[in-house]
């Protein structure tokens, strides 16, 4: 590991400034990411600002929204009776993700910039755009049975690993920061990017912008909301696909819905065009199939990660059954 300066900041404006002022700086929260990334070379930031101390954690409702602090740890947030009540998908999410000694580390806002877990990202000795931009991709002719199939491009394939992220995008949330040029609120379906031709650019967030929390609407489509999260081991293993769905169902008929899939993209993908396929419907199999296939039509798979297209649109199906919507 490469030397670097520690500092505890004390106030969100002292944050800022440490980091604002060196170009290689970085925010530090529980560290279950970062330190591991630069044990193993992938990251090397020169100063590192601990923002433990700053209050940025608990949860918080008002006028029909449910705010969630930066720093409010994973198990915190997953126990929390509100969160359980008002938004389960959150839970369900946070619950299906690493351990329980993780869990009690991980802050919100580190899970949401979280780095990918292609392979070739955590080994210096391979290309990776995203590591190193221009050095190439390692994953399109090497191990990718694990990557994306939707929002790739010839730089990056890699699948963005939150599942929190998925949960957070099926109920339209909005991430809150607060930066260098004052506070911005982000909703979470503009919040990560597609890799492009700038793989190493995974979020919208400027240098020494601070995740100050989430705010989550409060909706009838909320309360009825769960995840779904296929994975090759049972526990403490990233999503191979997932789907978060909140649903507003009347008399057996889809007033509203919200579809967002995980495993399967390189940011937390969300199909309007899938949802526009069941909204109003008393949803057959046959619905959900179609919306299925709307969701996989741009997918670009490869050899060993084409069974992802079957899978997902079966997780869907999968998951409407369990919610009680198929006729
Ligand atoms: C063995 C293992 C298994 C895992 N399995 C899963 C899984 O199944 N699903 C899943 O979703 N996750 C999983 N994770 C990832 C885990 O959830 C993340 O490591 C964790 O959420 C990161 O949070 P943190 O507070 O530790 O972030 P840190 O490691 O402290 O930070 C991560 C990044 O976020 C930045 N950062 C942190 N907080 C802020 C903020 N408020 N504002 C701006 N920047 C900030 C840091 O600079 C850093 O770049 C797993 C991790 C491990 C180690
Ligand atoms: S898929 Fe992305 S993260 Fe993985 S090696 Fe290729 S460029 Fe790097």
């Amino acid at each position: 590991m490469r030397t670097f300066d520690y500092t505890a900041a004390r106030t969100v404006e002292e944050a800022i400034r440490l980091v604002g002022e060196r170009p290689g700086a970085a925010y530090i929260a529980g560290g279950t990411d970062l330190l591991n990334l630069m044990k193993d070379g992938a990251r090397a930031p020169d100063r590192v600002v601990d923002i433990n101390a700053l209050p940025l954690a608990g949860i918080t409702q008002d006028r029909g929204v449910l705010r969630i602090g930066a720093l409010s740890r994973m198990s915190a947030v997953a126990a929390h009776p509100l969160i359980r009540r008002s938004m389960p998908v959150v839970a369900q999410a946070l619950l299906a993700s690493a351990s329980p000694q993780v869990r009690n580390m991980a802050a919100i806002g580190g899970n949401l910039l979280q780095r990918t877990r292609c392979g070739y990202f955590r080994d210096t000795a391979a290309p990776c755009n995203k590591r190193v931009p221009g050095s190439g991709c390692a994953a399109l002719d090497g191990e990718h049975r694990q990557h994306a199939i939707l929002g790739v491009s010839q730089d990056c394939i890699a699948t963005h690993p939150s599942d929190l992220a998925v949960a957070l995008l099926a109920l339209d949330a909005t991430v809150l920061t607060q930066g260098p040029d004052g506070p911005r609120r982000v909703p979470m379906r503009d919040f990560h990017l597609v890799p492009g031709t700038t793989a190493d650019r995974e979020n919208v967030l400027r240098h020494a912008e601070l995740i100050t929390g989430v705010e989550v609407p409060l909706t009838a489509m909320a309360a009825r909301s769960r995840y779904l999260k296929l994975r090759d081991r049972a526990t403490f293993e990233f999503a191979v696909v997932s789907v978060a769905a909140a649903l507003d169902l009347r008399g057996g008929q889809v007033r509203d819905l919200r579809l967002a899939f995980g495993g399967v993209a390189t940011k937390p993908w969300r199909s309007e065009e899938a949802e526009d396929r069941l909204r109003g419907r008393r949803l057959t199999t046959a619905d959900l199939d179609a919306a299925g296939a709307a969701l996989v039509r741009d997918a670009v798979p490869r050899e060993q990660n084409a069974f992802k297209s079957t899978l997902v649109r079966r997780a869907l199906t999968g998951l409407v059954e369990e919610m009680g919507a198929l006729r």
